[in-house]
């Protein structure tokens, strides 16, 4: 049966997921739909792969995950044509984002043992008979579910970080980025094709709601608050562990002392790189009064240059999901209708499948555009009085995952102030790619980090081993303890704790 679809939208025939270009229509590939049955298949086999991945041991995984980084990395014009020919986004964008990628991969495989491997830690005065030994073991399988804006770095943030810590992964892409999930997939299988690690379950959100119930060890999560939400609840009812990457909108702050050419290069940049579809996006950006006029002139003459259109060397690309297009009409509609204003760009900038570049202003804090996540080529620029009310009007949104900042004497005052998981100082976005650093959100942003040494722990169970090296001189913990044993342990409990400093 041929289901009718949405032209740009991905859609199921035969059991087939069907994946297509967004600008063109192109089929870009075709994966069978997985049941739940499917689903509990590849979890198991990936329990069973997962007992010999997890035998391998660091260095066993530290070869192959190096090998693995290799590989993607002789491949990375392949990948990000891949990348091209399935979401829309330009062929350098998709650069830029494998390359960031490939780094989370060296890194993690370079790291996992440093940071999860077994190690003594100090123990403490009252029990200095016992040794005291932490380690990070596997959680056996991690389901990963990822969206399609950034389909190779996303999931691959949290997919090189599980494995490195030693589990198998079983990956749901976004039903938008089939074939990019499954390049991974198979890249991955060539440089370890003893065992399926690294599986894959092709699908629409059901097929990530039974990841989610199938008894994997963790999901972690990278999608919309909305899903989030969903996914949450499943998990709840096995008692799943879940890291969760959620929605963002995040501000830029321009302070008085800002290089203004930088600051506008990278608002551009910034907000409108992928089309304005990236979770970390500047989406609103805060300019103080003495240096606001000259920044929006600035923003202006760099966005109006972009180029828009399918080509691979277009600024930028189609909006991927046609259901976007609406959402972003609607926040240029609303703003303009309580008293914003385009300064460049406007409704007409919709013209499906893209959105040129759209600059508002005088926009109200409480409309759509400044609330909501637009996820399209649009900035709201507000003029502030000061760096203290750009800080408040940024942090009083429900999203708190990235940000920028743009300054010099108060910058990391500022960076600190603002209610994110991630701040820039004179860039946007760096951090994504700076694989020592944890990345994650609060609030609506989501919890949980990958990433840096806090992206390695996520995916591992803390293992905590006390170690007897002698008798007891306090006896505590035992039933042959005698009165004057806890006359004794008081004595030094108060020589021990009985201060104030
Ligand atoms: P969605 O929330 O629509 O989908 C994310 C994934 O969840 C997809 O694979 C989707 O499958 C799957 N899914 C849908 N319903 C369920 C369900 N009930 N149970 C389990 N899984 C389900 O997000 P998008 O793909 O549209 O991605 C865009 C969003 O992701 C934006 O909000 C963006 O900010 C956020 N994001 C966050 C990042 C971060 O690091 N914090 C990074 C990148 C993006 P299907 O596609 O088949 O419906």
């Amino acid at each position: 049966m041929t289901a009718v679809h949405t032209p740009g939208a991905p859609w199921v025939e035969d059991g087939q997921l069907v994946s297509t270009n967004p600008a063109t229509g192109a089929e870009a590939g075709r994966f069978p739909v997985a049941s739940a049955d499917d689903v509990a298949g590849a979890v198991e086999r990936a329990r069973e792969a997962g007992r010999w991945w997890a035998g391998l041991g660091f260095a066993g995984r530290k070869a192959r995950l190096l090998r693995w980084r290799a590989l993607l990395a002789q491949q990375i014009t392949e990948l990000a044509d891949l990348v091209n020919r399935e979401s829309g986004k330009p062929a350098a964008e998709a650069i830029v984002e494998a390359i960031a990628a490939i780094e989370h991969v060296d890194w993690s495989a370079r790291n996992a043992r440093r940071v999860l491997g077994p190690r003594k830690v100090r123990s403490r005065p009252v029990l200095a008979e016992f040794s005291a030994h932490l380690e990070y073991q596997p959680f056996g399988v991690v389901g990963v579910i990822g969206p399609w804006n950034y389909p190779v770095v996303t999931p691959l943030g949290s997919i090189a970080y599980a494995l490195a810590a030693g589990n198998a992964v079983v990956y749901k892409p976004s039903e938008y980025t089939p074939a990019v999930g499954q390049w991974l997939v198979d890249s991955f299988a060539r440089v370890v094709p003893e065992h399926p690690v690294f599986e894959i379950v092709h699908g629409l959100g059901d097929v990530g709601a039974a990841l989610c119930r199938s008894g994997v060890g963790k999901v972690a999560f990278t999608g919309s608050t909305a899903t989030a939400r969903k996914v949450m609840a499943a998990c709840a009812e096995t008692l799943t562990p879940v890291l969760m990457e959620a929605g963002g909108k995040d501000a830029m702050i321009v302070d008085s002392d800002a290089d203004l050419d930088r600051a506008a290069e990278a608002a551009v940049w910034g907000g409108l790189t992928n089309a304005g579809q990236t979770c970390i996006g500047i989406e609103r950006v805060y300019a103080v009064e003495p240096v606001y006029d000259a920044f929006v002139t600035k923003v202006v003459e760099r966005a109006e240059k972009l180029t828009v259109g399918a080509g691979k060397g277009a600024d930028i690309g189609p909006i991927t999901m046609p259901a976007q297009l609406d959402i972003i009409r609607r926040h240029i509609d609303d703003a303009l209708a309580r008293g914003g204003r385009a300064v460049l760009g406007g409704p007409e900038s919709v013209q499906p499948p893209y959105v040129k570049p759209t600059i508002l202003v005088d926009v109200p804090e409480d409309s759509a555009a400044v609330r909501e996540e637009t996820f399209g080529p649009t900035l709201t620029i507000r003029r502030v009085r000061d760096a203290d009310e750009a800080v408040e009007l940024a942090n009083a949104v429900p999203y708190g995952l990235g940000g920028s900042v743009f300054g010099r004497r108060r910058a990391v005052a500022i960076a600190r102030r603002l209610r994110s998981g991630m701040s820039a100082i004179n860039s946007a976005l760096t951090f994504v790619g700076m694989s020592t650093l944890p990345f994650g959100g609060v609030g609506d942003s989501g919890f949980g980090r990958i990433h840096g040494e806090d992206g390695l722990r996520e995916f591992g169970r803390a293992k905590a081993i006390t170690q007897r090296r002698g008798p007891s001189v306090l006896p505590a913990q035992t039933f042959e303890r005698t009165p004057k044993d806890v006359d004794r342990i008081v004595k030094v409990v108060k020589l021990l704790y009985g201060r104030t400093r």
